[in-house]
Order: structure tokens, then sequence, then C-alpha cells
């Protein structure tokens, strides 16, 4: 890494227009995957979907030097995701890099499930503690039709080996009228059992290949009452780590006890608490996942660019923040995905 000026750790470095402390940088590893959901990448979208070629792909030793400037900025958590990030050959010792990283202060990884079987104690020994898995059924035969695969038991076995390895889940369920609507009170039994905490997430109009429709589109508030037969849910208090979930304590019929989180960019943006960039698996800093402006990173690092360069984009990406996106108005006049980054490249 190029000599550069000392680090400037002031807060006020990380912190935008609107007052919000960007302190957590999203790392896309890349945007391939092994699954083809039906609201991010389908199936028969293959044609249209043109991966990056490996060159293109920010390499581990430039992630890692971003990853190191922006610590030494002050960001102290990062999540690996994607695409699907365990895809990505050389991601245990990418980990392991930045597990030695001083200041950073958390590392978490999105993951759909499918390898986490045989990588759940690598990721665990490489110094991951909290995933989230992503599953939007528990049936097999829905599994296939929402994700293009067979693959169901796969990840249910992943989740499970996780779960014994003492991991901290969260499940991610993409909440979508006409697909999944029917075993919404089946997650948030499955909450009661496990101590995974459930997150059901709206359906977001990303991407110009997504089949995002607002006929499929149910609002966290209409799924909140149709868990009210499942068991009574009492707020928990904010915590910063949650992120944009807000999350309710379920006491089932039985005295079962769990927790549900709802994610909710549409009914209820959390853009004024964001504390986040993106770097897509391209190279492009981005300051939201709803806005296309993206700083090219990449080309910085790969014109010999110095420290200072890189920490310049940081600063000037994290000013150009905007205050917060518009998906609940632009939902009412388009009836597509106004918002065309492809969400496997940004990183979800
Ligand atoms: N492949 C990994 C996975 O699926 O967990 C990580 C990448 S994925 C893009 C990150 C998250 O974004 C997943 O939880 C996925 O369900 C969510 N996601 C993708 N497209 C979405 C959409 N259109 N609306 C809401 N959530 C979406
Ligand atoms: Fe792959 Fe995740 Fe996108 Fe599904 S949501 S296609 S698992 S990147």
């Amino acid at each position: 890494m190029s000599k550069s000026l000392p680090a400037l750790k002031s807060k006020n470095e990380l912190t935008d227009t609107f007052s919000r402390t960007i302190s957590y940088l999203r790392l896309s590893l890349t945007d391939r995957c092994n699954l083809r959901c039906i609201y991010c990448m389908p199936e028969d979208r293959d044609e249209g979907l043109k991966f990056l070629k490996h060159d293109d792909l920010l390499r581990y030793e430039e992630l890692l030097r971003i990853v190191t400037l922006a610590v030494d900025m002050g960001m102290n958590k990062i999540r690996l995701t994607g695409g699907e990030p365990l895809v990505r050959r050389g991601v245990m010792d990418f980990i392991s890099s930045l597990a030695e990283l001083n200041g950073l202060e958390e590392i978490r990884l999105t993951t759909n499930g499918v390898l986490l079987e045989e990588k759940a104690a690598g990721l665990f020994a490489a110094g991951i503690r909290k995933l989230n898995i992503s599953l939007d059924t528990m049936r097999p035969e829905r599994f296939k039709t929402i994700t293009g695969v067979d693959r169901f038991q796969q990840v249910w076995q992943g989740i499970e080996t996780a779960e014994k390895m003492g991991f901290d889940i969260k499940l991610n369920v993409v909440a979508m009228k006409g697909f999944n609507d029917d075993e919404f009170a089946d997650f948030a039994r499955l909450a009661l059992r496990k101590n995974y905490q459930v997150r059901f997430i709206e359906f977001m109009p990303v991407g110009k290949h997504s089949t995002w429709d607002k006929r499929y589109y149910i609002s966290s508030t209409d799924l909140q009452k149709m868990l009210a037969k499942v068991g009574d849910m009492v707020p928990l208090p904010g915590c910063r780590m949650d992120g944009p979930a807000k999350v309710y304590a379920i006491s089932g019929k039985d005295g079962t006890t769990g927790r549900v989180g709802f994610i909710s960019p549409i009914s209820h943006h959390f853009c004024d608490t964001c504390n986040r960039l993106r770097l897509t698996s391209s190279g492009m800093l981005r300051a939201c996942l709803l806005h296309d402006r993206e700083a090219d990173l990449k080309a910085i690092l790969r014109a010999n660019g110095s420290d200072d360069d890189i920490r310049k984009i940081i600063k000037e990406t994290i000013l150009s923040k905007p205050k917060g996106h518009t998906l609940a108005e632009d939902m009412q006049s388009v009836d597509k995905a106004p918002c065309i980054g492809q969400m496997s490249r940004i990183g979800g």
C-alpha cells in the first residue's frame, strides 16, 4: 500500500450531509450465483444477464486495501454479500485477512445457504459468527419454483449445521403475495421453535430483470396482521446492530417465545438512519441501493491511485448520499422496477 497521510479518524469524516454516520460497508464479492431467484435473477434471464469477467471483479488484494482504508477512517462493520459470496474461490482466506484488521468489529455474511454445510466450519474458523441466510419457503417444490434450483434440503441441512456450530442466525424471507404468503405463519412458528430471528423483507423493485410487480407486494403492516394468529408480538427496543429491521418478541399460545423482524424499505423506509455504503462486485462505490449513482473505485485503484485518492472517493460518496429514496411514490406510477441496477452486482 502506498505511503499516505495519516488516517483521519474523526467521526465527521464519516458524517454525511444529513448528519448520518456511515460506519458500515457492504461488499458484493461476485455477481454470480448458484440460484436464480425470481426477484433477483430469474432463470430465463440468463440470456439477458451478462456476468462480469474475472478481470472486472475487484481482486481480493484490492478489496482488502479499500476495507483497510475504510476501517482506518472509522468504519467498523463489513457485510459480505453478492451474488452468492460463497461461490467465489478464495473467500475463506479473504475473510481470514479481514479478521486480522484492527478496528473492524464485525464481519457478517449474507448467503443463500447452498454451500453452507461444507463451508460452515471454515467460516467459523475464519471469524464469522453472524449469518443472514435467505430462505423464502420451507417447501422443497416451491423452493425450486422461487430459486430455479432444487436445493431446499441442502440449504436446510446447511442451516442446521450452522446452528449446531453456534452461529447467530437470521433468516431473510422476501415476502411475496401469491408466492409464499401462505407460509408467513409457518415462518413465525419456526421463530418460536428455533433460535433464529426470522426477518420478513418487503419485495423491492430492483433490477431490470426482476419479476417485481406491485401485485406481488405486501406491506409489513399487512404481514404483521397475518401473524396475529401465531402469537402476540411486542416491539423490542431498537438495536443498532439489527440494522433496518424492526424486531418483535413473539410469544406463542403454548408459551414458546422467539423473535421476528420486519424490513420495510417501501412502507416504512429507514433512510434517516441508514449508515451504509456499498461496494459493487465491479468496484463501484455506491451510497444507496436505490440510487444508481456510483463512483468508480476500481478505475482509481488500477490507475495506481494513492490511499488519499481512495479516501477522497469514500468521503465524496458519503457526502453524495441522498436523503432517501422514493420507492413508495414510484410504485404509484410504475408497474415494473424503477431501479435498474442489478441486485446481485450491487449486493442486496
Ligand atoms: N445470495 C445471497 C442471498 O441470497 O442471501 C446474498 C445476496 S442477495 C442479493 C441479498 C439479499 O437480498 C437476500 O436476502 C435476498 O433475499 C434479498 N433480495 C434480493 N432481491 C430482492 C428484492 N427484489 N426485494 C427484496 N429483497 C431482495
Ligand atoms: Fe442468488 Fe441471492 Fe440473488 Fe437469490 S437473491 S439469485 S441467492 S444473489
